[in-house]
């Protein structure tokens, strides 16, 4: 029976971004009415990763708002992921902290995290039109940084924030060139506060996008259908499933609302289909 990877997402510091991503709710530029905190609390965490273990999540990604890692940033981040580590067995801890270099991320890996998420977003050629406060290469290099330090590299995109065809080639093939682990796929989430104002994507392109990721990424890969998901394929998951994705987001995103976990067991079990519960790569 074919198994489908759960993974979970916690929002442990948000909303409080100085930088410009046109597409994220978390910047403070923008005014989304969103959820705004720093430092969530360390013991309600290890309840939440604990609930979504529960639900059949094996991956738990830790996911802080900001340009990149600081002193304190690491520290809390790495005091979390041992707190869960004690308490939670079997998830595979994820952290999602922006750019970081190698010390900072061989501090993570001492203190429990597994891999690292740190998305390319789009093309390099695109790359300006959605950011102009940081770099793409500086999100390749962050990427450079977590393989050399023997972390699992979890790297994806967004795919229709009104780029063409040839970026989101451009992104995949990025994406393939330093061979993720796990590669998560969003589809873009329309707010009225964000500057990018529409989706410029339709299901159809999304299932070929899913398919060239897996015939570039390779069959032993994580290949995630992560935000979005509901927008495009609620009532279509077998296409998406057959396209290549082999895991999904369960629960709510960083800042919206996703399916509830226990409509996507539902529907995981109707279509033939298994929770995973190990992993098969060394590292994910
Ligand atoms: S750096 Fe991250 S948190 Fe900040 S605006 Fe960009 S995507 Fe959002």
């Amino acid at each position: 029976m074919k198994k489908i990877f759960l993974c979970a997402i916690n929002n442990i510091l948000s909303g409080t971004c100085k930088e410009d991503c046109k597409f994220c709710t978390q910047s403070i530029r923008y005014h989304a009415n969103i959820q705004r905190y720093t430092y969530k609390d360390i013991t309600q965490i290890v309840a939440e990763a604990k609930k979504a273990k529960e639900v059949g999540a094996l991956g738990y990604c830790l996911v802080t708002a900001g340009k990149g890692l600081d002193d304190k940033k690491v520290d809390y981040v790495a005091r979390t992921a041992t707190a869960i580590k004690k308490e939670v067995e079997g998830l595979n801890l994820i952290a999602c902290n922006g750019t970081a270099n190698k010390e900072q991320l061989s501090y993570l890996k001492k203190h429990g995290i597994d891999s690292y998420n740190h998305n390319l977003e789009t093309s390099e050629e695109y790359y300006t039109k959605i950011c102009q406060t940081h770099t793409w290469s500086e999100r390749y290099e962050t990427c450079e940084n977590v393989k050399s330090t023997g972390l699992a590299l979890c790297s994806g995109g967004i795919f229709g924030m009104g780029e063409r065809e040839k970026d989101r080639d451009s992104l995949l093939q990025s994406l393939a060139s330093l061979s993720p682990e796990s590669t998560p796929l969003n589809f873009f989430h329309p707010n009225p506060a964000l500057p990018i104002k529409s989706r410029n994507i339709e299901r159809n392109e999304a299932l070929n996008i899913i398919s060239k990721a897996r015939s570039l990424l390779g069959n032993n890969k994580l290949l995630m259908v992560a935000g979005g998901r509901e927008l495009l394929f609620n009532g279509y998951e077998q296409a998406m499933f057959d396209a290549g994705a082999n895991a999904i987001v369960i629960g709510d995103y960083l800042t919206t609302s996703g399916i509830s976990p226990s409509s996507d067991l539902t529907m995981l079990s109707a279509l033939g289909y298994a929770v995973e519960t190990q992993c098969h790569t060394s590292k994910v």
